[in-house]
């Protein structure tokens, strides 16, 4: 048995992250016999398929810099052109300011909706900047946007994305995901082709070659000290001590563990009953993805399309050969098509794949069955966290206790929250930079 001073239990993008800013004095644990976490790509014949889409964006000059040297160049910007796809007629995204070239009778609702919503309010835009507070998802949406864009679209895509009722999600994780534009905006994308760019993503960055997984293997060309195969399976915090599946121990002063809070809690032993209670109170959606490759001449521009319709089994598709055309062999272009499942909104994978090549073919992706060269499903077990209303207090409990033995739990999976990749890298800097402290 060896003690190293810390820890750090995943190697995805938080926790090489943390590598890469503790610099030293750290080892690094992996379960599986490659880093990168979710942030990984698969190279099978000749496509590079990610684990979904994914796309870098940047809020922050520190993290744009950081992948701009971990990637050495190998990184193009993109302006999005992202579509909602709804009574067979594209739109542009985001729908709630973009209704143009749809009946008529759903541009009145969308607009009356949106003016009684607006109008006791004196303020153009009364709602810019909320959603960090209390109250639930639904009213956030229907007193922002109206009745007839919730009814529209709000309502009937998040429940198929998050697999619940708007009304049970707080609205904690908005934090700008979702874009408010103003009135007269609005008015503008019912009444014309509206390309003014809204939201968080409006521009985004992706790797000219290799897929995201070059992000990873960007940091571990700088980091050392990185172990593969290496799964944990307990975690003795009394002792400070972790067992691995391959029966080695390491004692610990601090430990960073990335990896999903429910998995965590069946490795950690002796827990008091309010622990154990918070555990039990995390709920997440899982992600059926399936990667599809196809022989076709026709390149898309559209990078990706929502589908808020009940009747189309995916609630989006994207197109990975628009953002790079590294991704696929020349004339074969590959689509992710993203299904969302959870305990409450259970699916049988075998139908959910028949059903999605026909919503495919349906929809006019493709134009036929035999176009199809490769369909492979990647299932994500955690795809999203729930934000319900015991979500907050139960990360707070975890939290708490955990870091009373010098356990940090950072990350997407480890915070329990809707991160971005630039957020994991963040929290993997700031974690290394509190523990360098603590030294
Ligand atoms: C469907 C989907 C689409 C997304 N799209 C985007 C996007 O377009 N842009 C964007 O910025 N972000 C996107 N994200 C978010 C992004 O993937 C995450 O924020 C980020 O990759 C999470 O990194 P992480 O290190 O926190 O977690 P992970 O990547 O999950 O890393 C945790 C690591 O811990 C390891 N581990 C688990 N258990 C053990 C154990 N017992 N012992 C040792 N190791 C263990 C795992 O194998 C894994 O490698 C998306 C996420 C999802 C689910």
């Amino acid at each position: 048995m060896n003690r190293e001073e810390t820890i750090i239990l995943g190697a995805g993008l938080a926790g090489l992250s943390a590598a890469y800013h503790l610099k030293s004095g750290y080892a690094l644990f992996e379960k599986d016999n490659e880093i990168g976490g979710m942030a990984r790509s698969i190279h099978k014949d000749g496509y590079i398929f990610d684990y979904d889409g994914h796309l870098l964006h940047f809020r922050n000059k520190y993290t744009f810099n950081l992948a701009s040297e971990l990637l050495n160049g190998n990184m193009a910007p993109h302006k999005r052109n992202s579509w909602v796809y709804s009574k067979g007629i594209f739109t542009r995204y985001p729908f709630q300011a973009n209704f143009y070239g749809l009946p008529n009778s759903v541009v009145k609702d969308c607009l009356m909706g949106l003016i009684k919503a607006r109008l006791p309010l004196i303020q153009p835009s009364p709602h810019r900047g909320e959603g960090k507070g209390e109250g639930n998802f639904e009213n956030w949406i229907i007193k922002t946007f109206g009745e007839g864009i919730a009814n529209h679209f709000m309502l009937p895509y998040n429940r198929k994305f998050w697999t619940i009722e708007p009304k049970e999600l707080t609205c904690e994780w908005l934090d700008g995901f979702v874009p408010v534009p103003d009135l007269e905006d609005t008015v503008t994308g019912a009444i014309s082709d509206n390309t003014k760019p809204y939201g968080y993503n409006s521009r985004f960055w992706y790797p000219v070659k290799g897929g995201i997984s070059e992000l990873a293997k960007g940091f571990s060309e700088r980091i050392r000290n990185i172990h593969v195969n290496k799964k944990a399976v307990t975690i003795d915090q009394h002792r400070k001590e972790v067992v691995f599946a391959d029966a080695t121990i390491k004692k610990f002063k601090n430990m960073v563990t990335t990896m999903p809070l429910p998995e965590l809690s069946n490795l950690l032993v002796d827990m008091p009953l309010d622990v154990r209670r918070a555990f039990s109170m995390l709920r997440w959606t899982s992600i059926f993805v399936l990667n599809i490759g196809i022989k076709s001449d026709n390149l898309t521009e559209k990078h990706w399309v929502y589908y808020p319709e009940e009747n189309v089994i995916f609630y989006r598709i994207g197109f990975p050969t628009s953002f790079s055309m590294d991704v696929a062999p020349e004339r074969k272009i590959s689509i992710y098509a993203e299904i969302a499942y959870s305990d409450t909104k259970k699916i049988d994978k075998n139908e959910a794949i028949s059903k999605a090549m026909s919503d495919l073919k349906r929809c006019g992706i493709i134009s036929d069955e035999s176009s199809v060269e490769i369909c492979l499903p990647m299932d994500i077990k955690y795809g999203y966290a729930l934000y319900d209303s015991n979500r907050k207090h139960a990360v707070q409990v975890i939290k708490d206790y955990l870091e009373k033995f010098g356990i940090y739990t950072i990350g997407r999976y480890g915070s329990w929250r809707y991160m971005s990749m630039e957020d994991v890298i963040l929290d993997g800097k700031k974690i290394a930079e509190s523990l360098k402290f603590k030294v």
